[in-house]
């Protein structure tokens, strides 16, 4: 079994398996003793009711799961510590927008009392269409215009307890005008920038860098203002954004200290402050290498909350202050674990050649220095074979270049060099050496050719490099021959996976089965669940893969409980403005034109329009 090679129980976090048939199986975290399903079966089961590869697949205990644990990890420390107050999380609706992810989030939140984030009027009004528990917050974050403000003041009628984070000191002036003129006063919070910065990925924008929320003396200038108007009594919240995927706990410990500074300042100052909003930041360890660098963390959910409790607790101990209302507004932690993206590999380019060349007869003498190499290869001498083979094979590159080898010769030579270039990895594999070698033979790796769009499905990897744990579905009882960088199907050569989580830390290349003629040979990229879903574009015209919820159903089974079909291509070209009846009607015209002149023949003139009718129909994949 390879699950070890993989990494598999470092970041799998119990969900992702390896069953004894060598299939990847989905454990359910609700229900560890319930049978683990198999993926590719589960896969082939949707292909038969007619929904195909690239798929997205959302698992709703895996969701369900995420939540539970946020506000269980929350609730069971403030017990422990002994915290006064409780936790309030709200969903931050653009981590993931899909309307079955918000209106489930909502319905298993119920609860906990657990919210949402509007970062926009659209999220607003996403939001104030969900059934919220009583106590539930809706936090309004980001730019706000008079439309905006007024739907969120007006929905305290509703019952809903929307707070107004002001980002700036002109935003008030907004929401006073607003209010005064429709008579109802709004629940308001402070974006408050921090002074300290968190590590990670954006590390750049945190801190007194971030581009949201007021800097210490414009809190001052707020206050000030808000006396004034009388507005004070409707600041109840404070609002601090610590980043996203903080990968190093102390980095939580430090902020969240200098959160509650301003937090009992603001009290001394008489602002009636109840919520403390620590925002997002809590990551997902996507590596399983449990440390401090960007695509992990260092920490669990439980030392998370601690981190924050304890640090809030003992701050408003020490000042006199009751413990305030804990909200974050986590969304990554909540969502990321519930998709994965399935795709099959369509075609594969290789890098080796398995069949010994010969020089011919007046080849030149390069050609059967590179053939001897191999007469060389020994353990101890590999890293001396791949220096010769290189050099032979480039100097006879220079050759051709100059006109003295020819392209039958030249062919010849490049396949003798990709020959001994796989025994020399084969040597390495079975000897490992130390030395540059391994990340030079990694240059040489394969190429397979895979069925989805990196910038649809997978922006993240493109933009930021984000690192997914990506392996093969099934063959775990078969050890892996080869390595293969992952290239999608778009034409841009950036559209490839070349970072992989491996046992060993991260490599350049994803270990791999040959392919059969008789099987799909299927990959999962895992924990897609956040930001993936929409950032993605229409590169090459590829559009949504298609979208498949499942539940598990405890006894090896499953069932799909929300299907949405993929885009088709004349979807995706009226998103870009064409009209797809029109593009038919140009063609058919210029059909009909090739059949006047007799160019083209009924019969050709049916399957033409046909085949083109049905690609507009069709999916934007490989079908
Ligand atoms: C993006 C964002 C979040 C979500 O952060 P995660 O790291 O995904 O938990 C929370 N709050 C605000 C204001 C955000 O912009």
């Amino acid at each position: 079994m390879t699950s070890s090679l993989y990494g598999i129980d470092a970041w799998g976090h119990g969900l992702v398996n390896v069953l004894p048939d060598g299939n990847i199986g989905l454990s359910d975290p609700l229900n560890r003793e319930a049978e683990p399903v198999s993926l590719p079966e589960i896969v082939r089961d949707l292909k038969d009711r007619g929904i195909a590869t690239p798929i997205q697949l959302r698992v709703q205990s895996f969701l369900d799961y995420g939540l539970h644990r946020l506000c269980a990890a929350f609730g069971e420390t403030i017990e422990q510590v002994g915290y006064k107050g409780v936790y309030r999380g709200v969903f931050p609706i653009k981590v993931n927008q899909q309307s079955e992810v918000v209106s489930r989030l909502v319905e298993v939140g119920q609860q906990y009392g657990y919210g949402l984030e509007a970062g926009s009027k659209p999220e607003l009004i996403v939001a104030l269409a969900q059934p919220l528990a009583k106590d539930s917050l809706i936090i309004c974050n980001g730019v706000k215009d008079d439309e905006f403000i007024r739907l969120a003041i007006l929905s305290r009628k509703l019952g809903f307890n929307t707070v107004i984070v002001l980002e700036s000191l002109k935003e008030f002036e907004i929401v006073r005008r607003v209010s005064d003129e429709i008579g109802v006063k709004p629940m308001l919070g402070v974006r408050v920038k921090l002074t300290q910065t968190v590590t990670g990925k954006w590390e750049a924008s945190s801190g007194d860098r971030s581009s949201f929320g007021l800097g210490t003396y414009e809190v001052v200038q707020l206050i000030d203002r808000l006396t004034e108007t009388g507005f004070l009594d409707c600041l109840v919240l404070q609002h601090n954004h610590l980043g996203s995927q903080v990968p190093n706990v102390i980095d939580v410990r430090r902020t969240v200290t200098e959160a509650t500074r301003f937090f009992v300042e603001l009290r001394k100052m008489g602002v009636p402050l109840e919520y403390l909003d620590l925002g997002g930041g809590l990551g997902i360890d996507y590596t399983g290498e449990n440390n401090s660098t960007d695509n992990s963390v260092n920490y669990s959910v439980e030392e998370y909350c601690t981190a924050i409790v304890e640090t809030v607790g003992y701050a408003m101990d020490e000042a006199g202050l009751p413990h305030p209302t804990i909200v974050t507004e986590s969304g990554r932690f909540v969502t990321a674990l519930s998709s994965m993206l399935i795709f099959d590999v369509l075609d594969a380019t290789y890098y080796d050649v398995p069949d010994k060349p010969a020089p011919r007869e007046g080849d030149h003498h390069y050609m059967s220095d590179l053939v001897a190499v191999e007469g060389y290869l020994e353990p101890r001498r590999v890293q001396e074979c791949y220096n010769d083979a290189v050099y032979y094979r480039d100097e006879i590159r220079a050759l051709f270049r100059r006109g003295v080898v020819d392209l039958r010769q030249m062919g010849r030579a490049e396949r003798a060099f990709l020959y001994t270039l796989a025994r020399i990895a084969q040597v390495n594999r079975e000897h490992p050496s130390s030395g540059d070698l391994d990340a030079q033979l990694e240059a040489y790796v394969d190429y397979y050719h895979c069925n989805f769009s990196l910038f649809q499905s997978l922006p993240d990897v493109w933009a930021i490099d984000q690192i997914h744990p990506v392996i093969p579905l099934q063959r775990h009882d078969e050890a892996p021959t080869r390595r293969a960088i992952l290239t999608d199907i778009t034409c841009d050569s950036d559209g490839k996976i070349s970072h992989f989580v491996l046992e060993d830390g991260l490599h350049k290349a994803l270990p791999v089965h040959d392919l059969r003629d008789d099987e799909d040979y299927l990959i999962g990229v895992f924990f897609v669940g956040a930001y993936q879903e929409t950032l993605g574009d229409l590169h090459n015209l590829f559009g949504d893969a298609n979208v498949v919820t499942i539940a598990l159903d405890g006894e090896g089974g499953f069932s799909v409980e929300h299907e949405t079909e993929g885009d088709s291509i004349a979807e995706v070209l009226s998103y870009v403005e064409y009209d797809p009846q029109d593009c038919l009607a140009a063609f058919r015209k210029r059909v009909d034109g090739a059949v006047a002149r007799r160019d083209l023949s009924a019969d050709e003139r049916r399957v033409l329009i046909s085949a083109y009718k049905d690609s507009l129909a069709g999916y934007t994949y490989f079908e």
